[in-house]
């Protein structure tokens, strides 16, 4: 089958490798969409250092069931479905406290965090759990149900952690494809005013286009004035979807009494600093939210199949797999935003 390998960082090589077999308890999926996450191109141009080569990255897949291992019961070749990129045993405490992205021994299939990583879906086939599979509803589209994951992230961070409640004042500092997906959920959940943050004139558009009432260049004046002229009693709920420091910074700055932020794209270590004083006297409530589980895969599907968040609405570029050097390109490009891979 075709794979795009990554022998080292900035080492991506399409090559023809064997279909992997299911072991117990495994499926094989034949990958039809796959959504291009900004790990996977931070893996692939050694932004993040934690790769082992070789690496088949792409973790949010959609596609067909093409062979099944013993002990599998409940999905046959054929079917339609959806992968949680992670794997979890199901057993440990963290998972039977709800928590299965905690799993002591959890793994993931061409994703980040855990040590265990197993070949991703950039890829014509992968190799998975059967307890990471979920149907794909016939309504939806292989790329709309590829979305799933990055989906999840949101309304686990915007409703079951920040708990975002109808008519909340909401800002999303970034509205990349991630930042699109909290807004959108925000928007589905009754947001009152919701405000875009990013420098990008293509990203404002997009998230104007997606229910933002508002949007703002932090970098045409004072941001905080700017937040302040829209919403003078401050957000009820902040997002924070940029990946950079300065989106924190300013989270913490737009506080107010009983403000919720939540610390939902940084993924490097750079550190922040908060006044313990004015913390405890403003009762700010920190949040943060990483990877899915199987409640929020749930959830994220129910939210597409209802029509309440079309996921296809971000995609801004398609590629086959053949061309990912071309999809690289398109993720280095200003004017992207979600784009897939069809292996
Ligand atoms: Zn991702
Ligand atoms: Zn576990």
């Amino acid at each position: 089958m075709l794979a795009a390998v990554l022998h080292d960082f900035d080492r991506l090589v399409l090559e023809d490798v064997p279909v992997p077999r299911p072991g117990y308890g495994e499926v094989v999926v034949r990958i039809k969409s796959t959504g291009f996450c900004a790990t996977d191109y931070k893996a692939i141009k050694g932004i993040r250092r934690n790769v082992k080569f070789p690496f088949i990255a792409g973790h949010e897949p959609a596609g067909v069931v093409s062979a099944i291992g013993a002990g599998v019961r409940h999905f046959k070749e054929g079917d339609e479905v959806i992968c949680q990129p992670s794997g979890y045993c199901g057993v440990c405490p963290a998972c039977r406290a709800g928590n299965s992205h905690y799993c002591e021994t959890a793994f993931t299939t061409g994703g980040d965090g855990p040590a265990d990583v197993r070949p991703g879906a950039f890829a014509e086939y992968m190799v998975t759990a059967e307890t990471c599979l979920f149907r794909k509803p016939a309504s939806l589209s292989f790329d709309a149900a590829a979305l799933t994951e990055p989906l999840s992230g949101a309304w686990k961070g915007v409703i079951q952690y920040s708990e975002m409640k109808v008519a909340d004042d909401v800002v999303v500092i970034g509205v990349g494809g991630i930042g699109l997906l909290c807004l959108m959920v925000a928007k589905a959940a009754g947001a009152g005013r919701l405000l875009a943050i990013d420098p990008s004139p293509y990203a404002r558009k997009n998230a104007l286009a997606l229910g933002a009432t508002h949007a703002l260049d932090p970098n045409a004046g004072d941001p905080l004035a700017g937040v302040a002229a829209i919403l003078p009693r401050g957000p009820d709920l902040v997002l924070e979807a940029a990946g950079h420091i300065s989106a924190v910074r300013l989270m913490t700055e737009l506080r107010r009494r009983g403000t919720r932020w939540n610390i939902f794209g940084i993924t490097t270590p750079e550190k922040f600093e908060l006044e313990g004083g004015l913390t405890h006297f403003l009762e700010g409530r920190m949040d943060a939210s990483f990877g899915t589980t199987p409640q929020a895969m749930q959830r994220a599907i129910a939210l597409m199949e209802s029509g309440l968040v079309r996921t296809e609405s971000i995609i801004s570029h398609r590629f086959p797999l053949k061309d990912i050097h071309k999809a690289m390109e398109a993720m280095d490009g200003p004017e992207r935003n979600k784009v897939m891979i069809h292996p």
